[in-house]
This record gives structure tokens, sequence and C-alpha cells, in this order.
């Protein structure tokens, strides 16, 4: 039985997003499906696991999520690239568009959050959580 681990806490955060392990269902890494070029989640690194499940307690959702966050981080690290070769006193349209892309990506990241909580977090009916989804996210959230 395969297992799926996760380096934070709380189930997936930004290791998982950023890593290039393939990610399981519920966001997390299936410690028999690592990527080679990964040094977090392969056994050999001897890393510190904070959450696991088994592959048969898998919540199934939650990948989304994790997509969505590391859209938000490479925005983030766009902006940054972006404000460094800026000259003082000119905005490039680099920098506004990549403002944008992050507040576009902040945007879906909480979207796919609202979809992906777990009931128990929200007792919210279905159409009320795709209603909730779409005024923060109206383009992206399927
Ligand atoms: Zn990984
Ligand atoms: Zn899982």
């Amino acid at each position: 039985m395969s297992t799926h681990v996760g380096r934070s806490w709380d189930g997936p955060g930004d290791i998982e997003a950023t890593c290039p392990c393939p990610k399981a269902p519920c966001g997390l890494i299936d410690r028999d499906n690592v990527s080679d070029e990964c040094d977090q989640h392969p056994y050999e690194h001897m890393k510190s696991i904070r959450t696991r499940h088994s592959a048969d307690d898998c919540p199934g959702v939650g990948r989304d999520v994790v997509v969505a966050m590391a859209r938000t981080y490479a925005a983030r690290n766009e902006i940054i690239r972006e404000a460094m070769t800026e000259a003082e006193g000119y905005y490039s349209v680099g920098l506004l568009d990549a403002i944008d892309e992050y507040r576009a990506a902040v945007e879906h990241e909480a979207a796919e959050r609202i979809l992906s909580a777990p009931f128990r977090d929200h007792m919210l009916q279905p159409h009320q959580r795709r209603a909730a989804a779409n005024l923060i996210d109206p383009k992206e959230s399927k």
C-alpha cells in the first residue's frame, strides 16, 4: 500500500506545490511515485515528513489547490524578477502584467480552496460552494 506524504504539518504546502513530483489526488506526494529530480520527497534525502496517510485513506481532493498554489508561487517570483529589471522612475509593462497575474493566481487559489475544503469545515451545499468560488474567481473555477 502506497503512502501519500507532505513536509508541512497541515496537508500539502509550498514544498509539494513547487516540487517536480506528480501530485496524488489529495495534493500530497505518493512515496512510490516520486520524481528523481525532487530533493524533498524521495527516501534517500531523509527529509522529515509531517503529513501522511495511506492511499486507502486518501480524501481524494486537494490537488487543484496545490496546482493553484504553484501558480501563485510562480507569479510571486515573476513580480520579483520583473521588479529587479525595472529602472528607477519607470513602470515596465512586464511588472504590471506580473502583478495582475499574481492577483489572478491568488484569487484562483482562494476559489480552489473553497471548492476543495472538507464539508465539515463549511457545511455548504455544492451549489452554494460553487457560488462562493465564482464570486472570487468567475472565469477559472470549474
Ligand atoms: Zn517532491
Ligand atoms: Zn492522499
